[in-house]
């Protein structure tokens, strides 16, 4: 009787401590921004809180970040980023909040593409020959620049773009995106093992989701024939889209919204839409969209709509989460198109 209830308070008390320990004791997280910080929140759920440094519709090309910023980081369990020079600032805020705790890196293990074969959607027979005519090109380019910008502090970065012309915009492929959640919740077993088991089977109900979704938007893009699968946009986002949907999209800009395209970048772009036939532009949620709607002045392309690139909406607009802005950037590419 006496070992009974003593059993029996242990349980409870147990219960009292563990019950209380998830109450307060959730994961910190820090995410670099909101398509990453959805993710967290799907493989999380109940135990993790997560802070985006760059905010709903923000620009990470462009990001500066704040001693706030370094602050919260400095609090962190787990730093998550994508990765592939997508946040060319996080490394020096890292350091500067002398963090030592765990990083994901969630692209890391994806299929990349480089960044100069943006844009070249489906055409993938002339892949290989592009790649090697453009690293030459690129190198040259590049050293030319090189000369020019001797500035110490740029150094750093000069040294990335050499290494990796990779487009940092996987999260557009669903299939690097399930690459992505397996990287969080490694990230989060190994933070907070505890919880293992919750962590695993969110990320595996999450992944179902994705590839439900990916049968579902491949069926919508099939109404539309090839041959009228074209989009232009403000800055090259959706190479990642345009390999696993079919679909091709051009740009005046670059893989950064950093760059500005030149006139004659725009010139030719005019002259393919004309060309071509293209007959939708599409604006970005964070990109400055006066050359798309000068584009469309002076093509007579329709403003499709605008799509959701580097960032998720608010909570009242349609792309809050990855799961809708995928659905919404689709809906809106069939509907223009059609
Ligand atoms: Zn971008």
């Amino acid at each position: 009787m006496l070992k009974n209830t003593l059993t029996t308070s242990m349980i409870l008390l147990g219960l009292g401590a563990s019950s209380a320990a998830i109450a307060e004791q959730k994961i910190a997280v820090i995410s670099s921004f909101s398509i990453l910080g959805d993710l967290v929140s799907e493989v999380g759920q109940e135990h993790v809180t997560v802070t985006n440094l760059v905010k709903v519709d923000g620009d990470a090309h462009v990001f500066s970040p704040t001693p706030q910023d370094a602050k919260a980081i400095s609090k962190a369990q787990l730093v998550v980023m994508n990765g592939l020079q997508f946040e060319g600032w996080m490394p020096r805020l890292i350091e500067a909040a002398n963090y030592q705790g765990v990083q994901v890196v969630a692209a890391d293990g994806i299929d990349e593409l480089s960044s100069k074969e943006a844009g070249c959607g489906h055409e993938q027979h002339d892949h290989a020959q592009h790649s090697d005519e453009h690293e030459q090109h690129d190198h040259e380019q590049h050293s030319d620049e090189h000369e020019h910008h001797d500035d110490a502090q740029h150094d750093d970065e000069h040294a990335h773009h050499d290494h990796g012309d990779i487009d940092p915009h996987a999260w557009h492929s669903i299939k690097n995106v399930k690459v992505y959640v397996r990287n969080i919740a490694k990230g989060l077993i190994q933070v907070d093992p505890e919880n293992r088991l919750d962590y695993q089977q969110n990320a595996a109900h999450y992944t179902e989701e994705l590839d439900q979704l990916a049968l579902k938007l491949c069926a919508q893009l099939a109404t539309i024939p090839e041959a009228q699968r074209k989009v232009i946009t403000p800055h090259d986002a959706f190479a990642y889209f345009a390999r696993d949907f079919d679909v091709t999209f051009l740009s005046p800009q670059g893989t950064s919204t950093g760059s500005e395209a030149s006139a004659a970048d725009v010139a030719k772009l005019i002259k393919q839409i004309r060309h071509d036939n293209v007959n939708a532009v599409f604006m970005e949620n964070i990109a400055d969209n006066r050359l798309i709607e000068q584009i469309s002045r002076e093509t007579d392309a329709k403003v499709g709509g605008k799509l959701y690139s580097d960032a998720l909406s608010s909570p009242d607009q349609p792309a809050s989460t990855y799961l809708k802005m995928m659905q919404y950037n689709v809906d809106t590419i069939v509907n223009a198109l059609q």
